[in-house]
């Protein structure tokens, strides 16, 4: 697993971020400020701009250059918050790409947006997607899920803790100065990382080949 890899996610990201923009921005308007989608836009579109030094990292290096450039570049809540992730995630990259190892790096991550974020479950934000996708990716390890099944559940976790966000009281962020009233809404940030998910899974989905020992599960 390599930089290559990173870069590629990253695009299927900002492509998925990109189609979706006017509704998340809506979302945001309703319950924030409406800045979300485009502090993530500008965050993905400043990761291209470093393309070739990802390119060339080994994977935690990569990672590590990404939460770097995504704190300098992307603003509200969700830059430092994203910056945590991808650090967090850096420090456990795996050598091999295995799905146990993804499932550990990615759980690592969601605990130092945690950390960072001071909340966990049901306060209507990221984490009602994060934190399900982290425990279903965790479950499906353990049961010695295939690859193919991992890639099919965790969007429609992401989907479930989405949705979850709508009649949820906010507790956390600006959401949270509106009181009863944040009721109604799907969260911007648990939409957007719903979004990632979803597109990082359709490409990975896309790119792998079943016959790569590379992609093989060890369990
Ligand atoms: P801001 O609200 O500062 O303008 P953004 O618009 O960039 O920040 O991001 C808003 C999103 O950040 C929210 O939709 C919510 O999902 C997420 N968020 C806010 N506070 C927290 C927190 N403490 N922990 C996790 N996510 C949070
Ligand atoms: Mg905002």
């Amino acid at each position: 697993m390599n930089g290559k890899l990173i870069n590629d996610c990253f695009d299927a990201a900002y492509v998925a971020l990109v189609t979706h923009t006017d509704e998340i921005a809506q979302l945001d308007q309703q319950i924030g400020d409406g800045d979300h989608i485009y502090n993530l836009i500008r965050g993905l579109e400043a990761l291209r701009a470093i393309r070739p030094q990802i390119e060339t990292a080994e994977f935690g290096e990569a990672l590590r250059l990404a939460a770097n450039k995504v704190l300098s570049t992307v603003g509200g809540s969700s830059g430092p918050l994203l910056a945590s992730l991808l650090l967090g995630m850096s420090r456990t990259a795996p050598q091999e790409c295995t799905a146990a190892g993804i499932a550990k790096m990615y759980a690592a991550g969601v605990e130092a947006l945690q950390q960072r974020g001071k909340t966990g479950k049901g306060s209507k934000t990221m984490m009602d997607v994060l934190i399900p996708v982290t425990e279903r990716f965790r479950e499906l390890v353990d049961r010695g899920a295939s690859v193919d099944e991992i890639l099919v559940e965790l969007p429609k976790e992401a989907e479930r803790g989405m949705q979850s966000t709508r009649d949820m009281l906010a507790l956390k962020g600006r959401a949270s100065f509106l009181g009863e009233r944040s009721r109604g809404h799907i969260d911007p940030g648990a939409r957007s990382s719903q979004v990632i998910i979803t597109a990082l899974c359709a490409h990975i989905a896309d790119v792998r080949e079943p016959t790569e020992p590379y992609h093989e599960e060890v369990s």
